[in-house]
């Protein structure tokens, strides 16, 4: 027998998280036999299953709506006289299989069949109730946190779907059908897919199209094609609206260090590949979003980049650049990458400067107030590599609407007296990174977040073994490098730099992009963008 009525509890004073908001007895309808089941659905955000006739039910019977990204209903197609209806759940809760090392989300869908009255309308309508009250208990609860605001996609909601079928090992397109497109059906977000067709595909797109169709867009790639839509949103007459559009990651590249940061920030375990890209789907089909830190960067030759992730020069910058060519082998092309770089390990001389987290409260210096350790034409050496702004140099045509940098100084001034400038002017590696991790299992900034006004600056002077580098890098994996105490290693959160290299040679790297190498500052924008995220 079936049947279905709202719950006793739903105007009953209890207020707590098991009281009832919905009763009602369906049956399961796969596997057959079909196992009646009395459905409770709680202000606690679960759907309590307890077989008819059995036992009463233990913790595992239930459904965490927490977990749950959707639940439709529709009409039965069996022939007449079955007037049923159905709605189903679709939750991905983490389980852990003996031959898994930690858990990951997994797929569970239940289809429950409503036939309690004799028109097929009205069992439908029935079922649209469960579905309705379902979905509105497994929307996410937004953070409250002072001075951050936190957000929700609308439902319904349509998203762009930017993919780079080149990036990582050329599954993205795959993966998009296999994985991530069954997943916005069962959480009913519509798409709009498009294959990128080129490198700056994407950054024409986003900075010409019209975005007012989408709610959100996502990325499915690496962290480069995520760059190429933050730059072109920035690049937009009306970025000020448009880079508030959430975007949001999606894990197909070799480098997906902004998606493995999130996993990370929403308390999950390290995961790698589909894995990976389930949790971020995940995030996507819940809909919730936060603001994030952008880092605008200048160069001396007058470029302006937009930077969600890292800044470097030296060795990590090289790592990437040169492990490029093994993109095929996934994020293996980063260990491959870092023996070679071992093997001719380098050293970058220039200088560089920087402005304390803590320091940063203090009024931007003006050129009087130049930093005493800061001699510019001293040794003659900075100032005759920096490029001067060439005449013909293209400008945005909105130039001056652009948030302005109040920390930064023009590159012909020294920086502003309350900086710090490095003594040392040798170097193996200068990294600046925003997010927790610069990969899936290179966890380089343990403490970072989305959006906590800093970059996170690690730089490693020269002098240090080869031994120790290696030691080094394999911590990173696990966020212990600063615990080894090197010498060598210094680490500060700051909220602007600039970096004056002594010779113009080899390349730095933007959000794993190359960029000439030439002298660059930049400061931190606190919460320019919003990001699909986590809770
Ligand atoms: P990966 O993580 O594997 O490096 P990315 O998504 O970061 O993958 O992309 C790498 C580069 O590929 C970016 O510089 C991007 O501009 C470029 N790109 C985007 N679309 C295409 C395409 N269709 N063909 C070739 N390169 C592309
Ligand atoms: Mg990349």
């Amino acid at each position: 027998m079936e049947g279905g009525q709202p719950g006793p509890g739903a105007s009953s004073p209890q207020s707590d998280s098991a009281e009832v908001v919905l009763h009602g007895v369906f049956a399961l309808r796969d596997p057959a036999p079909k196992t009646s089941y009395a459905l409770s659905l709680t202000r606690g955000r679960e759907l309590r299953m307890q077989r008819v006739g059995s036992a009463p039910a233990g913790p595992g019977a239930a459904l965490k709506l927490a977990d749950c990204i959707g639940c439709s209903a529709f009409a039965g197609r069996e022939p007449q006289p079955e007037p049923a209806a159905y709605f189903s759940v679709f939750c991905y809760p983490f389980r852990k299989g003996w031959w898994d090392a930690s858990p990951s989300r997994q797929r569970l869908a239940r289809t429950f069949r409503v036939c309690v009255a004799p028109e097929p309308e009205e069992n439908l309508k029935l079922a649209e109730t469960w579905a309705g009250k379902i979905r509105e208990l497994a929307a996410p609860r937004v953070p409250r946190q002072e001075g951050v605001t936190w957000g929700l996609l609308p439902r319904p909601c349509h998203v762009l779907v930017l993919l780079n079928p080149q990036s990582g090992t050329g599954h993205a397109l795959q993966l998009f059908r296999s994985l991530v497109q069954p997943m916005l059906a069962e959480a009913d977000v519509a798409f709009t897919l498009f294959v990128t067709e080129r490198p700056n595909h994407a950054r024409e797109l986003v900075r010409a199209g019209d975005l007012s169709q989408w709610d959100a867009v996502a990325v499915l790639a690496g962290d480069g094609l995520l760059y190429e839509v933050v730059n072109g949103l920035m690049e937009r007459q009306d970025w000020q609206a448009a880079i508030k559009k959430p975007l949001c990651t999606l894990p197909g590249g070799s480098g997906n260090a902004l998606a493995a940061s999130i996993n990370h920030y929403a308390g999950n375990t390290q995961a790698f590949k589909e894995e990976l890209l389930t949790n971020c789907t995940y995030f996507l089909c819940k809909g919730l979003y936060a603001p994030m830190d952008l880092v605008s960067l200048s160069t001396a030759s007058g470029k302006r980049l937009y930077s969600f992730l890292s800044f470097g020069w030296g060795f990590i910058s090289d790592v990437d650049i040169a492990s490029e060519k093994y993109r095929q082998l996934g994020k293996a092309r980063f260990t491959v990458g870092t023996i070679q770089q071992l093997a001719g390990l380098k050293v970058y001389k220039g200088r560089l400067s920087y402005l304390p987290v803590e320091m940063s409260s203090s009024a931007p210096g003006s050129p009087s107030e130049q930093n005493s350790h800061h001699m510019p034409c001293s040794n003659g050496r900075p100032l005759h590599i920096l490029p001067q702004p060439a005449p013909g140099v293209p400008r945005p045509p909105h130039e001056g609407s652009w948030p302005e940098d109040p920390l930064l100084v023009p590159f012909d001034q020294p920086v502003p007296k309350h900086w710090t400038v490095v003594p040392e002017e040798e170097f193996i590696s200068i990294f600046a990174i925003y997010q927790s991790h610069l990969g899936a299992d290179f966890t380089m900034a343990p403490t970072a977040k989305l959006h906590d006004g800093s970059m996170h600056l690690f730089y490693l002077k020269a002098g240090v073994s080869r031994l120790g580098l290696l030691k080094l890098f394999l911590a990173m994996e696990k966020g212990t490098h600063l615990d080894l105490n090197c010498p060598y290693l210094h680490y500060l959160p700051v909220r602007a730099f600039r970096l004056e290299p002594f010779t113009s040679t080899g390349l730095m790297t933007v959000d794993g992009e190359p960029l000439a190498c030439e002298p660059v500052q930049g400061q931190v924008h606190d919460q320019l963008c919003r990001i699909i995220s986590g809770s």
